[in-house]
Parts: structure tokens; C-alpha cells; sequence
């Protein structure tokens, strides 16, 4: 049975500037639901529960209805044992080109409202994102989450690359080859990066993939900004000027990110945005701009990654709601238009590998 949504309003100007700016979500980990329990990334799904932390946030259809024009994959891996990581990154990846050669062969996806058919296509360069919304598709770009899926080997990082990876985060809930977590096992706040870490920045640099900072702690995020000579991400974040706990960014980890020209997707999970609805999604936005610039902030939904979404973002479909909310907050368009898409997509393409900026 489902259960009434919770009432979301939208401006004409919010599915206006969709139009002409399809959102770029930085993460959602819907894969591992793909994987787990078969979930069809084609399907319009209704949720079991209006909110709720188990799957079913994102899907192709909700995607287009929620104006999102590129949805980056979270690939997760759970360290349990300490080897075959890399394989589960890529079943994942098996998973997302399964899905999108069945919308291609589909002509795109089930169950979209208006019968039109868009495709979800993979994409792992910003011309590729483009060429995908100039035909109306909706990209699907892939980011692994947590250096322990390399298990232990750097080469990796360009068979990954090859695949079609676009990020890498370095961390995730625990202490691995590279560094520390800024919360789970083997957390440890005085140290850095290791020599694996600093490293796996080079040769991901080098193969093209954007690092990216969430879940790391303090002092690797430094090290990172240090280390790096392309724009970071931090892919799903809230920030702690706008409310003070352990998952949230401070100032100088915002200036740090936005002096390599980087981006910061907020996370859209009320525990750490420190309360619930748009407002606090509006207000950890503005502390990014009022901290790092209006080329720091992004979209980091973290939908299907375990999170109860906020009010109003309950799933992929409400994203207009928050555009409206930012409008409506006297946010210029042309910012909201950098929050929604440009600010992401900058960092991609300062990071496409030369060979296939090349190719293309
Ligand atoms: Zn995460």
C-alpha cells in the first residue's frame, strides 16, 4: 500500500531552469539495491513508506521528472573481508550497463509518465553527459566509494577508469590503505594521508578520475587539497557552519576544496543537515557560497544510500521543490543554475583523461 506523499510545490521558473539545466546529482547508491534485490533502475517505483531508508529513491523515470539530467552511481563495497572488493565494484557496473542496454534496446525506459521513452545512458565525460541531455536521455556516471575497493592495488584505479569510473572517494565508514575515516573503525584524527594514499591521488589524476573527499577526515582532506592539481569533489556533505557534527565540512575544509576549483554536493539527510525540509538544504547552500564561493556548491542527495531523505526531497522526482525553495530564498538564477548543474560538470570536465578528450 502506498501512503500520501507529503504535498511538494514547484514554480514554473524551478521546472523553467530544469529545462535548461538538468540537474547533476553527485551521488546516490542505488546499485547496491540493483545488485542486492534486483531493483530495475527502468521502473517507476512508489515507495512502501512516504520516507523511508531502504531503496527506491531513484529511478529513470523519477530522474526525468525530477528534471536530473545526470545521476553519478555510488559503487560501495563493504570491507568485511579484506579481498574480492573489486569485484563487487564491478558487478555493480555490470548492473548499470545491464539497465542501460536494456533502455537503449527499450528504446528507453519502462513505465516513463509521458511515454516518451528517454534512455538512461552511460556517460563518463562531460560531452558524453551532454550529447545524453541534448537527445533528452538522462547520464548515468559511476563514482566508487572507498579505496578498499582497489583492494590493495593501484593498478586498479585504471581498469576502473576504463569502465567508465568517474570518482573515487578515498574513504568510506573505515580506516583503509589510504587513509582514515572521519567516523568509523580504525578512525584516527592525526593522521593523513599514507603513501598509498598520496599515490592512488596521482594515478587517479593521471587516469582521469575526480577524487573525491567524503567520509575522509580532516587531516587527509587537507592533504588531498594539497596534493591535488585538479578540482575536487566532495560528493555528499553537509557543512558545519550550518550545523556542527561529525559528517559536515568545516569552513577552512570548504575554502581548502574550493581553492582547487572544486565542488561540495550537499546531502539531503535531515540528521545532518540538523533538521527537516528545504530550509536546511537551502541554508547549508548558502553557508557554502558565503564560505567558498558560488562555484563551490552542488547536489549530493545520497538517495538510497541508507539515509531517511528530508522532507520535500523524498525522492529523485521532488528535486524542482529545492530549486523553487532557492528561488524563492532570492537566490539569483544564474546561482541556482551553478548549484543545480554547472559547478558539477566543471569538475568533471577539468578531469576527462586526455585520450578520450581526444578521441572525441
Ligand atoms: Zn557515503
Amino acid at each position: 500500500m502506498a501512503f500520501r506523499r507529503d504535498a511538494i510545490e514547484i514554480s514554473d521558473e524551478a521546472r523553467a531552469l530544469h529545462r535548461e539545466a538538468p540537474a547533476v546529482d553527485l551521488h546516490a547508491d542505488t546499485l547496491m539495491w540493483s545488485r542486492w534485490v534486483g531493483y530495475d533502475l527502468l521502473t517507476r517505483h512508489e515507495a512502501m513508506l512516504p520516507r523511508h531508508a531502504f531503496a527506491g529513491h531513484v529511478d529513470l523515470p523519477r530522474l526525468r521528472e525530477g528534471g536530473i539530467g545526470a545521476q553519478y552511481f555510488g559503487l560501495v563495497s563493504l570491507p568485511v573481508s579484506h579481498a574480492g572488493n573489486r569485484a563487487v565494484i564491478d558487478a555493480q557496473i555490470d548492473e548499470l550497463e545491464r539497465a542501460v542496454a536494456r533502455s537503449a534496446a527499450t528504446g528507453g525506459g519502462g513505465g516513463a509518465a509521458d511515454g516518451r521513452g528517454a534512455q538512461l545512458v552511460k556517460a563518463d565525460d562531460l560531452a558524453a553527459v551532454e550529447r545524453a541531455n541534448a537527445a533528452g536521455g538522462v547520464a548515468a556516471l559511476m563514482g566508487i566509494e572507498g579505496a578498499h575497493a582497489l583492494d590493495g592495488d593501484l593498478d586498479a584505479i585504471e581498469h576502473f577508469a576504463r569502465r567508465g569510473v568517474r570518482y573515487l572517494g578515498i574513504l568510506h565508514f573505515s580506516a583503509n590503505d589510504a587513509g582514515f575515516p572521519a567516523y568509523g573503525w580504525g578512525r584516527r584524527d592525526d593522521e593523513g594521508l599514507t603513501p598509498f594514499g598520496r599515490e592512488l591521488v596521482h594515478r587517479s589524476e593521471d587516469a582521469g578520475l575526480v577524487l573525491d573527499l567524503a567520509h575522509i577526515n580532516r587531516k587527509g582532506w587537507f592533504d588531498v587539497c594539497a596534493l591535488a592539481r585538479r578540482p575536487l569533489y566532495c560528493t555528499h556533505t553537509g557543512v558545519a557552519g550550518a550545523f556542527r557534527h561529525w559528517r559536515n565540512a568545516d569552513d577552512e575544509q570548504l575554502r581548502a576544496l574550493a581553492a582547487t576549483g572544486g565542488a561540495a554536493g550537499v546531502i539531503f539527510a535531515p540528521n545532518f543537515l540538523g533538521g527537516d525540509g528545504l530550509e536546511p538544504v537551502v541554508r547549508h547552500l548558502r553557508h557554502m557560497i558565503d564560505v567558498g564561493g558560488e562555484d563551490l556548491p552542488a547536489l549530493g542527495s545520497d538517495w538510497d544510500g541508507m539515509i531517511v531523505p528530508t522532507r520535500g526531497l523524498h525522492d529523485a522526482s521532488c528535486l524542482p521543490a529545492l530549486t523553487t525553495a532557492l528561488l524563492r530564498a532570492g537566490l539569483p538564477a544564474r546561482v541556482v543554475r551553478k548549484i543545480l548543474r554547472d559547478n558539477a560538470l566543471r569538475v568533471l570536465g577539468a578531469a576527462s583523461p586526455r585520450s578520450s578528450a581526444a578521441a572525441t
